[in-house]
C-alpha cells in the first residue's frame, strides 16, 4: 500500500496521442519526497538537454505528496519544464484545487512530451484519460476556456488549468491559469508550443494515509490554529495598510521611489474602492484562510485577485489601484505573468521615453501610460509589430533591440524580470539568496529570516522568544544583528541554506509558502516549519523522519536543481542580483561571500556540486555523468558541510 502518494504517474505523448498509467519507485519518494523533488528526478533523467520548445522538453504538472491528506494549506501543484527565456530549469506552482483533484483521480503526476498536431486539451477522468479537440477554445480567454470546458463536460465540479491567448503564441511572460491561482516563469510558453490549450480533471479515488486517526486528529487542531493566526496566509487581501509596498518598492521600470506616497486619505479611497468591487475572498483547497479577493470591475467579468499582482500593475504605470482591477481583468484573461509583464511594459515605456524606441515602432502610442499598458498588452500578446519582439521578455528585447536598450535593462536576473524593488545598502544574506537562488523570482527565494535588524533590543528578544520556526543557531544571529551592520559570511552562509531547505521542503509536498517558509521572516507562530513538518509526514506516509532527515532531502533536491541547471550551463558568472538592487554595493566582499557559499555548500568556485557533495546525497549518478561530460575531473575534494537544526550558533 502506498501512502499519501497514488504511486502512479500519467505519461502522455502528444506528438503519438498515447496515453499511460505508470507505476512509480516508492524509492524515489524516499529520497526526494515527491512535488518538484520527483519531477525535477524525471527532468534529469529524460530531457535533461531538452531545447525548451523541442517534442523531448517535458512539462510535469506535480501534486505535491501531502496533497489529498487532511494536512491543511497542502494544495500546491508544481508546474516544471525548461524555460524559453532563461534556458533553465523552470520552477513555478499554483494553489487552488487542481493538484488535490488530480490526486483523487489517481495520479501524482502528468507528465507531457511530444506535441499536438493541432490545439487540444487533455480531459482526465478518473481512469479515463482522452486527448480532446480544442479548435473551439483557441483564442479564448483562460478563465473563459475553463468555464466552456466545463459546461462541455457538464460538470462544474471539473478543475481546468489552461493557457490563454498569450501562451498559445509563445509569449515568453504567459503564464497557466487555474482558478485563483497562476503558474508563470517559462511554463505557460511550453504548454502552447505543445499546442495543449488546457488539462481539465476530476477525480473521486480515495487517498490513503498512514496514520488516518492520529492524522485527523492533529490536522483538526492544526486547521483551527492556522484560521486563528494573524500571523499566516497572504495578507494582501485583507491588509488595507499597504503603505510598506509602495513607499518602499520601486515604480514604472524598477528606478523610482516614493517614501511617503502612502496617506490616510490615500488608503481610505483604495479601500472603498476595493470593498465597492469586491464579491467575496476566497481560499485554496483544504486551507481556512481566505487570501484571494473576488471582484467585478465596472463594465468588466468577474475574476479572482492574486497574491502581489494586486500591486504590480498600477506602480509600474504611476497609477492608482483602479487601474489594477481594471487591466488585472484583461491580462488574466490573456494568462499574462503579473510580475514579470508589468516590467516589460514599463521597460519599453522608458526606451520610447528615450528615443530608442519611436512611433515607427509604435505607430499611434498613447500619450497616457496606462492606456500605453493596454496597447502593449495586445500588440505584445499577439507577437504583432514590436510586439514580437517584447514577447521574449526583457534581456531578450533589449538585445534584439539595440542601440543602448541593455541599459534599460537592470532589473533582471538570470535574464528573468524581478519584484522592482530597490534598496539602499547591501545586505550580504538576501545577495547570496538572490545569486544563487535557481527558483527565478526573488520573491520565491527569499522568506525563512528577517531582511532588517530590530533596533530596540528588549524588542529583538522578544521576536527571537516567539520565533518558532527557526532553529536555534538562527535566533542566536539575529540577536546580535545590530542595524546596519552585516551578518558574518558564515552566518550567511548558514542562513541561505536553511531558508533554501524550506522552500524545496514545500515544494516537494505541496505546502503553500503563506502558511510555511515565507512566513518565517515574520517570526511568531509559523503554521508550519522544520520541526513541525516531519510529524505531518510520518503520519500521512508511514516515512520515520526527522527534521535533520527532512533538510537532508531537501538538500538533494537543491543539489539536484543544480546540477540539472549546471549541465544547461549555468556557471559563476550567472550568479547576480540585479545589477542596481542596492546603491552601495561591495563586489569584493560579494565575490568572498560566494565563494564562502559554494565551499559551504560542495560546490567548486564554479558553482558545481562535487562528487563527494553528490555521493553523499545519493546522487553519485550526476557525478558519474560530470565526470564523463568534463564537468567535474573527479578530483574536487570539497564536500557541504554537515549541519543540525540543533547546531548552535559559534562565533
Ligand atoms: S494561505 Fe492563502 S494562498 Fe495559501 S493555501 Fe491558504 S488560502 Fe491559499
Amino acid at each position: 500500500m502506498r501512502y499519501a502518494e497514488t504511486g502512479y504517474i500519467l505519461e502522455v505523448d502528444l506528438s503519438k496521442g498515447n496515453i499511460e498509467r505508470v507505476e512509480t519507485d516508492p524509492r524515489l519518494t524516499e529520497l526526494h519526497l515527491g512535488g518538484q523533488g520527483t519531477a525535477d528526478r524525471i527532468l534529469y533523467d529524460r530531457c535533461c538537454e531538452a531545447d525548451p520548445f523541442s517534442p523531448d522538453n517535458l512539462l510535469i504538472f506535480s501534486a505535491g505528496l501531502l496533497i489529498g491528506t487532511p494536512v491543511p494549506g497542502t494544495n500546491r501543484t508544481v508546474v516544471n519544464t525548461f524555460s524559453p527565456q532563461t534556458g533553465l530549469h523552470a520552477h513555478s506552482m499554483f494553489g487552488g484545487y487542481f493538484g488535490p483533484e488530480l490526486k483523487h483521480a489517481g495520479y501524482d503526476k502528468i507528465v507531457i512530451r511530444g506535441k499536438a498536431p493541432s490545439l487540444v486539451y487533455l480531459w482526465i477522468n478518473n481512469d479515463k484519460v482522452e486527448i480532446r479537440d480544442a479548435a473551439h477554445l483557441k483564442g479564448k480567454g483562460a478563465q473563459e476556456t475553463a468555464r466552456l470546458i466545463k459546461e462541455e463536460l457538464r460538470d462544474p465540479r471539473v478543475q481546468v488549468a489552461a493557457i490563454g491567448l498569450a501562451g498559445e503564441n509563445k509569449v515568453f511572460v504567459s503564464s497557466i491559469e487555474h482558478s485563483n491561482s497562476s503558474a508563470s516563469r517559462g511554463v505557460g510558453p511550453v504548454m502552447g508550443d505543445k499546442m495543449l490549450k488546457a488539462i481539465a480533471v476530476r477525480g473521486t479515488k480515495d487517498i490513503y494515509v498512514a496514520r488516518p486517526e492520529e492524522l485527523w486528529n492533529l490536522c483538526l487542531k492544526h486547521s483551527k490554529d492556522i484560521y486563528n493566526n494573524p500571523k499566516v496566509g497572504d495578507w494582501m487581501a485583507v491588509e488595507w495598510d499597504d503603505s510598506f509596498h509602495h513607499n518602499n518598492f520601486a515604480w514604472g521600470n524598477a528606478r523610482v521611489r516614493i517614501k511617503d506616497y502612502w496617506s490616510p486619505e490615500l488608503q481610505d479611497r483604495w479601500m472603498n474602492y476595493t470593498l465597492s468591487i469586491r464579491d467575496r475572498l476566497q481560499g485554496c483547497y483544504n486551507c481556512p484562510k481566505h487570501c484571494h479577493l473576488v471582484v467585478k470591475p465596472p463594465g468588466k467579468p468577474r475574476y479572482i485577485l492574486k497574491c502581489y499582482g494586486k500591486d504590480t500593475w498600477h506602480q509600474a504605470a504611476f497609477k492608482e489601484i483602479d487601474f489594477t482591477f481594471d487591466i488585472l481583468a484583461t491580462t488574466q484573461e490573456y494568462g499574462l505573468d503579473n510580475y514579470s509583464t508589468p516590467q516589460l511594459i514599463a521597460f519599453t515605456i522608458e526606451l520610447y521615453d528615450n528615443g530608442i524606441l519611436t512611433d515607427k515602432d509604435l505607430p499611434g502610442f498613447p500619450s497616457d501610460t496606462g492606456e500605453r499598458f493596454y496597447y502593449l498588452i495586445e500588440k505584445i500578446v499577439r507577437r504583432e509589430g514590436i510586439g514580437d519582439v517584447l514577447a521574449d521578455g526583457v534581456y531578450a528585447a533589449a538585445r534584439a533591440i539595440g542601440n543602448g536598450a541593455e541599459v534599460y535593462d537592470h532589473n533582471t536576473m538570470k535574464k528573468f524580470e524581478q519584484l522592482p524593488l530597490k534598496l539602499g545598502m547591501i545586505n550580504y544574506h538576501y545577495f547570496l539568496m538572490y545569486a544563487t537562488g535557481e527558483k527565478m523570482n526573488i520573491t520565491q527565494i527569499e522568506g525563512s529570516y528577517p531582511q532588517d535588524a530590530i533596533r530596540d533590543l528588549e524588542k529583538r528578544k522578544e521576536f527571537v522568544d516567539n520565533w518558532l520556526a527557526a532553529p536555534r543557531r538562527f535566533k542566536e544571529y539575529y540577536l546580535r544583528w545590530e542595524p546596519r551592520q552585516e551578518a558574518t559570511i558564515d552566518e550567511s552562509c548558514n542562513i541561505v541554506d536553511w531558508n533554501e531547505a524550506m522552500h524545496y521542503v514545500d515544494d516537494a509536498i505541496g505546502l503553500c509558502a503563506f502558511v510555511s517558509s515565507f512566513r518565517g521572516q515574520f517570526g511568531g507562530k509559523s503554521a508550519y516549519h522544520i520541526f513541525n513538518i516531519p510529524t505531518y509526514i510520518n503520519l500521512a506516509t508511514g516515512m520515520d523522519l526527522t527534521p535533520d532527515d527532512l533538510w537532508q532531502i531537501s538538500r538533494r533536491n537543491r543539489n539536484l536543481v543544480r546540477a540539472i541547471n549546471v549541465r544547461r550551463g549555468m556557471r559563476r558568472v550567472d550568479e547576480a542580483p540585479p545589477a542596481d538592487h542596492w546603491k552601495k554595493r561591495n563586489p569584493e566582499k560579494e565575490q568572498e561571500t560566494l565563494s564562502a557559499y559554494y565551499r559551504f555548500k560542495g560546490w567548486t568556485q564554479d558553482g558545481i556540486p562535487t562528487k563527494p557533495t553528490l555521493d553523499k546525497l545519493d546522487l553519485g549518478f550526476i557525478a558519474e555523468d560530470f565526470i564523463k561530460m568534463g564537468i567535474l575531473t573527479g578530483e574536487e575534494t570539497e564536500c557541504y558541510r554537515e549541519t543540525s537544526v540543533n547546531d548552535p550558533a559559534g562565533e
